[in-house]
């Protein structure tokens, strides 16, 4: 028997970009290959790589400049570029760096067994089309390998909100959702592998609208149908535009027992007047009144948001609106990031504000969310929780596992395994996760 030729997978940026590295090391598995860990090791290196933001592009050419020495040692070595910055930059890719043999688009991977072909024989192998066929449906089926507690799985793809700053209606296209039935198979498949929790993800999973026995199915109506399925424990989905939110989401929140009170609504800034740049077609009223509601069906809800500082034009007065903005909402995570000029976007051609006036509002922001979140954090100490255990604490004879608020929990002198849901009382909170006890 032949040895199995070897894939390395370097995964960037989002969760979307997490589950379609699982789902391309599946398609290569149907080619004989299987994950390492290693460069080294690696018949085949595949960097799935992140558009979001400038800095993420940069860090993926000097990465595959890193990998010139092993393609000199090992000729047959292929290299690969997936994801949002082979989309962007297709053939620019293999020009600016000629040890890439092959590229690939997000919507083209279950095409990746054909270009990997191509590659090994010797040709330059690029595909980043936006084709027809549902790529998830192509794709080879997961192997009935035994899986971890925890999953993603991918329901919704693309946008069409066009916001003024984003690439990803560019790289990821227009939006598409994936139809019900194929969803409910593949999250009874995963529960059947020993999967409890999923996590449902898309750009805009809360625009989720896949075809349904009786027409077009909500995200809520989704997860109803998951609700039922025996052995899932608890579903998750991210990320959701404010738009979005509709009225059957929202009561789903307060009574659909699977359902994790966890919801991460980026808003991106508390100014109207940098809103309506953004082209967000929200306000920040409109955006309390809806944390409003959302709390009233689910008082103890955590909520997570993005915040982008130093838009084009973004004064200190619309900073001080998003300060605001925090205050009020409280969340119990949020990441924020400086504006990035992605070329192509609307925004990257307007009068741009002082890098170090928007560093400056990048660390004052990041420090009052912090605080939030430490206080939010603290208040857990004393209350019981319900964790779900994925592995191993960095301690012998601990385990870790997230609450339903999504904090990291530690036990420790617990006998307990990957995949035990138990109840744990608070004991203490550390500077990224909580301890406790089992009870
Ligand atoms: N669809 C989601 C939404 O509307 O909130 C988010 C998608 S995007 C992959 C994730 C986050 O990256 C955004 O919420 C935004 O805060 C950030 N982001 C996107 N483009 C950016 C840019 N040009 N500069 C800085 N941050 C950006
Ligand atoms: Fe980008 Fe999200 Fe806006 Fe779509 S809704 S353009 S993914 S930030």
């Amino acid at each position: 028997m032949s040895e199995p030729k070897k894939l390395y997978i370097k995964t960037y940026g989002c969760q979307m970009n997490v589950y379609d590295s699982e789902r391309m090391s599946e398609a290569l598995g149907g080619q004989g290959y299987v994950e390492t860990q290693s460069p080294e090791d690696a018949d085949m290196i595949l960097l799935n790589t992140c558009h979001i933001r400038e800095k993420a592009a940069e860090k993926v050419y000097s990465e595959l400049g890193r990998f010139k020495g092993l393609k000199a040692e090992k000729p047959d070595l292929k290299i690969g570029v997936a994801g949002c910055v082979a989309q962007a930059e297709g053939e620019e890719i293999m020009r600016r760096q000629p040890l890439v043999d092959l590229v690939v688009g997000p919507q083209s991977y279950h095409r990746l067994p054909e270009l990997e072909a191509k590659a090994r024989a010797g040709e330059k192998a690029l595909d980043t089309d936006f084709p027809e066929e549902d790529k998830f449906e192509k794709l080879k089926n997961r192997p009935k390998a035994k899986r971890g507690p925890t999953a993603f799985l991918t329901v919704q793809e693309g946008c069409d909100k066009f916001c003024a700053f984003c690439v990803v209606p560019y790289t990821r296209g227009a939006e598409v959702s994936r139809p019900a039935d194929r969803i409910l198979r593949e999250a009874q498949d995963l529960v059947e592998r020993g999967v409890r929790e999923i996590t449902l993800l898309g750009q805009n999973v809360n625009a989720y609208h896949g075809a349904g026995p009786d027409g077009d199915m909500t995200l809520a109506g989704l997860i109803w149908e998951l609700n039922k399925i025996d052995g899932l424990e608890r579903i998750r989905f991210t990320t959701s535009h404010p738009n979005d939110m509709t009225d059957d989401l929202i009561e789903a929140h307060g009574t659909c027992e699977k359902l994790m009170p966890y919801l991460h609504l980026p808003v991106q800034s508390g100014s109207d007047k940098i809103l309506k740049r953004m082209n967000r077609s929200h306000t920040a009223e409109s955006y309390l009144r809806l944390i409003e509601r959302i709390r009233e069906a689910r008082p103890d809800i955590l909520m997570s948001g993005d915040f982008i500082v130093g838009f084009p034009e973004e004064t200190e007065e619309d900073f001080q609106a998003t300060l605001d903005l925090v205050e009020q909402v409280r969340y119990g995570y949020a990441y924020s990031f400086k504006y990035s000029i992605r070329p192509g976007t609307p925004a990257a051609e307007r009068p741009q504000v002082d890098p170090q006036e928007a560093d400056d509002r990048l660390q004052r922001l990041q420090a009052l969310i912090t605080r939030h979140q430490r206080e939010i954090q603290d208040a857990m100490v004393g209350r019981t929780v319900r964790v779900l255990f994925e592995k191993p604490g960095r301690l012998a004879g601990q385990m870790v596992g997230k609450s339903e608020y999504l904090h990291a929990v530690h036990v420790s002198g617990a006998d307990l395994s990957a995949g035990d849901l138990r109840n744990v009382r608070i004991t203490a909170s550390g500077a990224n996760s909580l301890a406790g006890e089992v009870l």
